[in-house]
């Protein structure tokens, strides 16, 4: 059996290495969890929105569903157009199980009902601590942080949990490679805040030739329109007066991860492991899933099956996202007219739509053992 007074050090407060810590400590653990951050980031600029059935399942046991359920906006339909025209509606409440359809709440929000759970083990993380390299060899090893008074301390550790985000520096100390590939197209972001409430049940995807425009729910009165075109806000029809943008931004879009997932008693979790495009909102929805699997298994002494247990899903989901990340942005004249024709024919036939359902809500990876 495992041992609960294991030194776990997790480094990254976000969402995942949150997950990771709430995770940990209801199985018993007391880990360390540090981040160089003063605190969590602000609400307005809340990258993730989409939370899919298998992170509901997953975080449930924690008692964080219960309280993004009740915060949360549930999609009901995910709509495709070309050019305008209708191509497929697809319901995301037709699966089986407790939950049903997407549920959308600003990271940011989700990061608090993360830290609000994990206070009630009494716990919380060490803010503007940074993680800054490794010492030592094999059991001796130590990670050096840099405290939030300045001052820098060696940490024994007997597990090192890398959820320090893309840039992850607990990967290159564990000299893990990132590889894979940046994707040429800029992505536009922008808010709207609206005056009155709006229809929130249904994400909007708008194909067009070239080029692709998503419209997301942010909260009641906000939607979220993300485009790879420079004109993308003469395309938009407003559905109520815009009295406010929280927030937008530029970002680029790359494909990669680690392999393998664990190397000499360092863990990689979330986007230090893998990152991909937003489309489909399944980054942090992976990463709680690694988050959750590494806790159990380490509960069951069987940390050592991290990497082999995670790789498939990690393939899996960035493959999926690929493919519709492609199909989103593809230029070919020829391509775009199959597109086009070959969408609603084939989201027509039900063993391929409850496919897609399964995949957009996330069901599409192993289901958790611990839950069953
Ligand atoms: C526009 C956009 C939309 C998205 N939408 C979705 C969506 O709808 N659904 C979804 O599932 N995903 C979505 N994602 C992806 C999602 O935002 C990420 O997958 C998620 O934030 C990853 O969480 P994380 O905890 O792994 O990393 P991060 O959120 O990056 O957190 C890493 C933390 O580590 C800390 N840190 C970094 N370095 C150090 C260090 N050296 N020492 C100490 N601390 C350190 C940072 O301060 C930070 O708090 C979206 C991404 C983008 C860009």
């Amino acid at each position: 059996m495992a041992n609960r007074e294991r030194r776990i050090l997790i480094v990254g407060a976000g969402p995942v290495g949150l997950a990771a810590a709430i995770e940990f400590t209801r199985r018993g653990y007391r880990p360390r969890i540090v981040d160089m951050a003063p605190g969590p980031p602000p609400i307005a600029e809340s990258r993730a929105l989409a939370i899919n059935v298998r992170s509901l399942d997953l975080l449930e046991p924690a008692g964080v569903t219960a309280r993004i359920l009740a915060e949360a906006v549930q999609v009901r339909e995910m709509r495709m157009f070309a050019n305008e025209r209708a191509l497929l509606t697809v319901d995301t409440t037709q699966v089986n199980g407790r939950f049903q359809g997407m549920h959308v709440l600003p990271q940011g929000r989700t990061q608090r009902i993360l830290l609000e759970q994990f206070s009630q083990f009494g716990m919380k993380p060490e803010w503007s601590t940074a993680f800054q390299g490794l010492s030592g060899q094999g059991d001796n090893r130590k990670a050096l942080l840099k405290l939030s008074d300045g001052a820098g301390v060696e940490v024994g550790f007997d597990m090192l949990v890398g959820a320090d985000g893309a840039h992850s520096l607990v990967r290159k100390a564990a000299g893990l490679e990132f590889p894979g590939n940046a994707l040429a197209e800029t992505f536009h972001l922008v808010d709207y805040r609206y005056a009155n409430e709006i229809d929130t049940s249904f994400i909007e995807a708008h194909f067009y030739g070239p080029g692709v425009m998503g419209r997301l729910p942010v909260d009641s009165r906000t939607l979220r329109f993300v485009s790879t075109l420079a004109d993308f806000r003469d395309r938009i029809h407003h559905p109520a007066r815009i009295e406010e943008i929280p927030w937008e931004a530029e970002f680029r879009v790359s494909f990669r991860h680690v392999d393998p997932m664990a190397r000499a008693g360092v863990f990689l979790c979330g986007d230090a492991a893998h990152i991909h495009s937003p489309i489909g909102g399944r980054g942090m929805n992976l990463g709680f899933e690694d988050a959750c699997w590494l806790a159990w298994l380490v509960s069951e002494g069987r940390e050592a099956e991290y990497s082999d247990l995670r790789l498939p899903a990690v393939r899996r989901v960035l493959a999926e996202t690929r493919r519709n990340t492609g199909m989103a942005l593809m230029r070919n004249p020829v391509a775009l007219a199959a597109r086009n024709v070959l969408m609603p024919m084939l989201g027509g036939l039900p063993w391929l739509r409850r496919q897609g359902v399964r995949g957009a809500l996330g069901l599409d990876t192993p289901s958790p053992p611990w839950l069953a």
